[in-house]
């Protein structure tokens, strides 16, 4: 019987977790490794910060959670990984396996421009969207600026914020707005609404997603007034605003910081392991291109284009059944076949669904408007809870 080491408890490891516990017999032993015992749905941070959801509902413990699928939870750091030996190195023991799953995500370069780690806001954690709700608290009626730097992986928020600041969802705290309103259209509290710049490399917005969806990002950023600067690089952010390589600068009381990808420092510090960034080459069974049995999904990989935690749970699907298939010693038989479905807030209680499958699929791009996909997306987040949690 063998053990199966997942690294990490986000979008991919708890996908991945789930599928391999029911498919392998109980004999064989799992472990999920994480560095912080919560977990947090992330796609719910832009409610946090206009004041629709609370922080409360979207971090959710992990322990029993893994414990009721019958899956070992370490909490623990890895510091690297030893693919030659078959070990893993966290910071308080060693963790031999037979194979392994790494599903640790990336961090991100907020270095990656001069001034942005001091006066950028940026969105991957709840504290982080605590702070820029207080920031813009305390700039209601002043500009706002939205920057995405090249590298980034995390887009759609990045436009899911600009729109909504832009007509008006941000509730001021001095309201109590209550629980997960998202869901509600926020009740009766006060709203503010925001002038917002979008400062971006990118030559259409959204253009990783599809023509479809940049065509109708472009026309939902114009209606709602955002102001677009389009193939603009930041040299520097400061308390004022941004200022931009052409010259020009761009006042704001906020600048929201979306910052390009790094691989984990851990898959940095594992010999052979990672590509010169840290993230992880795979082929389309999601398996290392260095060793057999290590598997990777999510973030984590060197996958070009935009990263999801609908992606992430895509790949671990595929990752955990051809761990099966290595178990039995049977031929792995299933592909990831890439794609990007999402949901995205559009602001008033209105959203946009999409679809882009860029490499097999082309000519079937969608993007649909409404407010169903709204309602869609707080409905995935109340079910995606409720199915780990
Ligand atoms: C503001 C925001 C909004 C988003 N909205 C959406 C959305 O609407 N839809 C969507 O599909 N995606 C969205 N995303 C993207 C999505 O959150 C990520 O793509 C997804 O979380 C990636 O999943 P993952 O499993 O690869 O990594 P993660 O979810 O980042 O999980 C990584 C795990 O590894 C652990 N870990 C990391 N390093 C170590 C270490 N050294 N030792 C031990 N454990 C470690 C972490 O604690 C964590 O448990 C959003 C992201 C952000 C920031």
């Amino acid at each position: 019987m063998a053990r199966v080491v997942i690294l990490g408890a986000g979008f991919g490891g708890l996908a991945a977790a789930r599928r391999l516990r029911r498919r392998l017999p109980r004999g064989h032993e799992m472990v999920v490794v994480g560095e912080d015992d919560h977990f947090t749905f992330r796609p719910s941070l832009p409610w946090v910060v206009l004041g629709l959801e609370s922080v409360e509902l979207i971090v959710r413990p992990l322990r029993p959670a893994l414990e009721r699928l019958g899956v070992d939870f370490v909490h623990d750091v890895v510091e690297s990984i030893d693919v030659f030996r078959r070990v893993v190195h966290l910071r308080r023991r060693r963790l031999p396996y037979d194979v392994l799953l790494v599903a640790m995500g990336a961090d991100t370069d907020r270095a990656a421009v001069p001034g942005g780690e001091r006066y950028g806001f940026p969105l991957l954690t709840p504290d982080q969207a605590l702070k820029a709700r207080q920031a813009l608290a305390g700039a209601l009626g002043e500009p706002v600026v939205v920057l995405l730097l090249e590298g980034t992986g995390h887009l759609t928020p990045a436009y899911e914020l600009a729109l909504t600041l832009a007509r008006g969802d941000f509730r001021p705290p001095t309201r109590a707005t209550g629980r997960g309103l998202a869901g509600r259209k926020g009740g009766a509290g006060r709203r503010a609404v925001f002038r917002v710049h979008v400062v971006t490399e990118e030559l259409k917005p959204l253009e990783r997603c599809g023509i479809c969806v940049s065509r109708r990002m472009e026309r939902e950023l114009h209606r709602a007034g955002v102001t677009l600067h389009l193939d603009a690089r930041a040299v520097a952010v400061g308390a004022g605003g941004v200022e931009l390589a052409d010259g020009r600068r761009i006042q704001a009381a906020v600048t929201f910081l979306f910052t390009p990808y790094l691989g984990q420092g851990a898959v940095l510090r594992s010999p052979g392991l990672g590509d010169g960034r840290g993230l992880i080459d795979t082929d389309w069974t999601q398996r290392s291109l260095v060793s057999q049995r290590v598997f990777a999904v999510g973030d984590a990989t060197a996958f070009p284009g935009q990263k999801t935690g609908q992606i992430a749970e895509a790949q671990a699907a595929v990752a955990a059944d051809a761990i099966v298939a290595l178990l039995e010693g049977r031929p792995i038989s299933r592909f990831y076949r890439p794609q990007v479905i999402g949901l995205l807030e559009l602001g008033g209680g209105r959203g946009l669904f999409f679809r882009h499958a860029p490499v097999w699929d082309p000519r079937a791009d969608i993007a649909l408007a409404g407010r169903w996909p709204h309602l869609a997306k707080v409905a995935w987040a109340r079910y995606f809870l409720t199915r780990y949690f």
